[in-house]
Parts: structure tokens; C-alpha cells; sequence
């Protein structure tokens, strides 16, 4: 099975169906087809300016796009879906689509980087990611998924 993940969010409109609609687009892009999607949650804005909360969700796809291809199509999808070129960095947005894992790969480029460099860091990526990927291994830090959120978990409750 392919191993690329996309995390989605959503904090501005309707965020279910603006999450529905950023999938859907998913799959019918080229190349592109849309495997498995984790539960939607409601989260807490997590930097950035005070905004409300989001949905969050992960998909698993495959796709015969390369790397920089996919980030093409998933900002042409936040486009499509009213993202305006943000002023705020982390401000409100109607949707969000991030390549969190492809495959094994690393890319670190200013405009792209893999593994997303603060999934690590973030609860709302890890548990609708180790939903669909417990197992599956962070390529840089060599942990498993379910290890990183467990880790996280517990820096929040010894903190
Ligand atoms: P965040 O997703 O961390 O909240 P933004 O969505 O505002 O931040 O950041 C958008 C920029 O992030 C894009 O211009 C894109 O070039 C860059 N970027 C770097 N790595 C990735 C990635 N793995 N997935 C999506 N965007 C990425
Ligand atoms: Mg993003």
C-alpha cells in the first residue's frame, strides 16, 4: 500500500463541508486516488493569531504524482476553496492541505519540506494519523508514529 499522508484542516466557514469538498477534489485529481481518511476532530488553534478551533482529519492516498507535483495540486485545491494568500503566518484559513509523509522520503527545500517539519509537535496530525499508521516510521526522527504521540502525550502531562 502507498504511504503518503495529507493532513486537512479547516477553521474558517463550514469546515465539514469544506473538508468533504478538499477531498473530494483529492480524488479527482490526476493521478491521484484517495485510500483511507482518519476521524474528523475538533482542535484547538495551536499558534499563530487568536482564531477558532478546527477540524482536522488525515487521508492516505496514492498517486503517480511526484512530490512537488502533489503540493501543486493540493494548493491549487486551497485555492479553488477561498484560501487567499495568507498575510499571518498560522492565521485562519478555510482549509489547509499539508503533505505530511511521502513515502520514506525526505526533502528539505524552502517551499517544501518532508516529513512536515512540525508534525512531530502536533497532536491534532498525530492521532488521525496513527489512526491510519501506527506503525509506519517518521524517516528522520526513526520513531514510530504511535511512539511520537505517546511521547507528546506525556510531555504534556509532565509539563
Ligand atoms: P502550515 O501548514 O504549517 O500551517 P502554511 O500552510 O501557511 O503553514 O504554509 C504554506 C507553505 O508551506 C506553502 O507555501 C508551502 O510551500 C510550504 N510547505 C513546506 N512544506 C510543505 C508540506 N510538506 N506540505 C505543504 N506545504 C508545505
Ligand atoms: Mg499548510
Amino acid at each position: 500500500m502507498a504511504r503518503i499522508f495529507i493532513g486537512v484542516g479547516s477553521n474558517e466557514g463550514d469546515r465539514l463541508s469544506l473538508i468533504s469538498q478538499a477531498i473530494r477534489h483529492l480524488g479527482e485529481a490526476q493521478g491521484v486516488r484517495v485510500l483511507q481518511m482518519a476521524t474528523i476532530t475538533e482542535t484547538e488553534p495551536v499558534g499563530g493569531p487568536p482564531q477558532g478551533p478546527y477540524l482536522n482529519t488525515v487521508v492516505e492516498i496514492d498517486t503517480t504524482l511526484a512530490p512537488h507535483a502533489l503540493l501543486r495540486v493540493l494548493q491549487d485545491i486551497e485555492r479553488r476553496l477561498g484560501r487567499m494568500p495568507s498575510l499571518q503566518r498560522w492565521g485562519p484559513r478555510p482549509i489547509d492541505l499539508d503533505i505530511l509523509l511521502y513515502e520514506d522520503q525526505v526533502i528539505d527545500e524552502p517551499t517544501l519540506q518532508i516529513p512536515h517539519p512540525r508534525m512531530h509537535e502536533r497532536r491534532f496530525v498525530l492521532e488521525p494519523l496513527a489512526q491510519l499508521v501506527p506503525a509506519g516510521v517518521h524517516p528522520v526522527l526513526q520513531r514510530s508514529i504511535a511512539a511520537l504521540l505517546e511521547q507528546l502525550v506525556r510531555d504534556v502531562i509532565d509539563a
